[in-house]
């Protein structure tokens, strides 16, 4: 049978790295098996269900440029995929159970549940046994009941997990009865997952493990239908570097998030498949179409895997630089706009800067974030600024003075001479003064950028022009004699 995998999600709430994570497992199964990828809303919780999350499923993947080839927008041979237009069906197979003698209806108030939680931890069972006559009764009271799954009182259930090995649960150990259908007739995810997963043909379900718990419940309602269970493969934990569940503690953990924050969803989407998931032992560079044709179930660790920020960070940047100067100028510019740093839309002369700048920032970039700090000196002239930064360790204030003034000579005929000879001539004159040729561009870079980091020095000189640089330079002296005066 072709393999058919479905990414579930509930729109409650936005798209999860985690949840990212998922849908890419099944998505690189689907296409390197062959098979097909199913988008399907399960959209049951009516009062967590948020309009907003809808909309965030598409609009994540349409950043990933993540395709399924079922779904609600694209349609396909199992319509409808929004779990909310199939009522119907999951109100006719809870019925089906009842009349198998595999379910029952029950009758309990909120506050009885309540009460009984508090006593036992749990539903106990109450309306297991009802007699036709307590039911009429419960009905002419005008209680609505829920749907309840009889789950044996002996015996265990079982399941061969791709990742897992056999998951074996003692049924006494599954929660008491689960709810299948509430009182609106609403299903729950329990019995829409189970019945759609079978309709849609679904050959093999990958998922957080957070769902292994819910494994056994769910193998016996296949049971109770007399339905074969699809294959399971429940993914790895996602954890921070401190063993925790990823959480808002560790960082953006929405995809939304990291967009905004300017990660290429390149990154994104070679990072978050290593996690929990390789190759061999050392490749780490993978294209969608790599993973497209590479990816392999048995190669799904075990272990949780580690969210580590600073390697996505890493990651990011090495996809920042294979964009050519053009592409990345399309990218960045949203965040100059966004910061006010250029009109919208932007002047020439602004993406003239722009365009000069690419190669500039390129190598310096972990973000498309990290854009407007590092051009902020090239689009707004720099005065309120800390002017100790440039002040080279173990010097003060009237010594960086000096060394400015050393710098601001060597700029003199800056323009006829390229980037090698600039900085030859800086170093031989920082030779000749005995001092580093740091401690020569730190004050000159400060007195430019208004900050200890820029893009290349000479290459930044360039593009403000040599005469605003001199009139930065003239401002930074001035802020080192009004330092003096103010610590002496
Ligand atoms: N709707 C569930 C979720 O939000 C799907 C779980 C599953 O894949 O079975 O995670």
């Amino acid at each position: 049978m072709s393999v058919r995998v479905r990414y579930a999600p509930s729109p409650t709430g936005l798209q999860h790295i985690g949840g990212v994570r998922t849908a890419l497992f099944n998505y690189f199964f689907a296409r390197s098996a062959g098979g097909r990828f199913i988008l399907r809303i399960e959209d049951t919780d009516q009062e967590r269900y948020d309009e907003r999350a809808l909309r965030d499923i598409y609009e994540t993947f349409d950043w990933l440029g993540i395709h399924w080839d079922e779904g609600p927008d694209v349609g396909g041979d199992f319509e409808p995929y929004v779990q909310s237009e199939r009522e119907g069906l999951y109100r006719k197979h809870a019925a089906e159970l009842i009349e198998k003698g595999l379910a029952y209806k029950a009758y309990e108030t909120p506050e009885e549940l309540e009460a009984m939680r508090e006593a036992s931890g749990g539903y106990d069972r109450r309306s297991r046994e009802l007699t036709e006559e307590q039911r009429a009764a419960y009905e002419a009271e005008g209680r609505k009941p829920v749907i309840r799954f009889k789950v044996p009182l002996e015996g265990d259930t079982s399941f061969e997990d791709v990742v897992l090995g056999r998951v074996k649960r003692k049924n006494k150990d599954i929660p008491a009865d689960p709810v299948l259908l509430k009182s609106d007739g609403l299903p729950t995810y329990h019995l829409a997952n189970v019945v759609d997963d079978h309709y849609m043909q679904i050959t093999h379900i990958l998922r957080a493990q957070e769902w292994v718990p819910s494994g056994a419940l769910h193998v016996l309602l296949y049971k109770a239908f007399g339905w074969e269970p699809p294959m399971y493969c429940h993914l790895p934990m996602v954890m921070g570097k401190d063993g925790q569940k990823l959480s808002k503690r560790h960082g953006a953990t929405s995809a939304v998030e990291f967009r905004r924050q300017g990660y290429l969803p390149e990154a994104i989407i070679n990072y978050v498949t290593l996690l929990g998931w390789a190759y061999d032992d050392s490749r780490e560079f993978f294209s969608t179409a790599d993973l497209e044709a590479l990816f392999s179930l048995e190669k799904i660790n075990k272990a949780p895997a580690v969210f580590d920020y600073k390697k996505l960070e890493w990651f990011n940047g090495v996809y920042i630089r294979e964009k050519s100067d053009d592409e990345l100028e399309e990218l960045v510019l949203p965040y100059l706009t966004a910061d006010g740093l250029v009109s919208d839309p932007p002047g020439d002369g602004e993406l003239e800067i722009l365009r000069g700048a690419m190669p500039l920032i390129k190598e310096r970039m972990k973000t498309l974030g990290d854009a407007p700090d590092l051009l902020r000196f090239l689009y707004r002239d720099v005065h309120d600024y800390d002017i100790t930064q440039a002040i080279p360790k173990k010097h003060d204030a009237g010594q960086t003075l000096a060394l400015l003034e050393e710098a601001e000579k060597l700029l003199e005929g800056f323009d006829s001479r390229d980037d090698e000879q600039n900085e030859e001539r800086f170093r031989v004159r920082a030779e000749e003064i005995d001092t580093k040729i740091g401690n020569l561009l730190m004050p000159l870079r400060v007195a430019l950028t208004g900050s200890r980091v820029s893009p290349p020095l000479f290459g930044s000189i360039r593009l403000v022009g040599a005469e605003t640089a001199k009139q930065r330079v003239a401002r930074a002296k001035e802020l080192l004699r009004e330092h003096m005066a103010t610590t002496e």
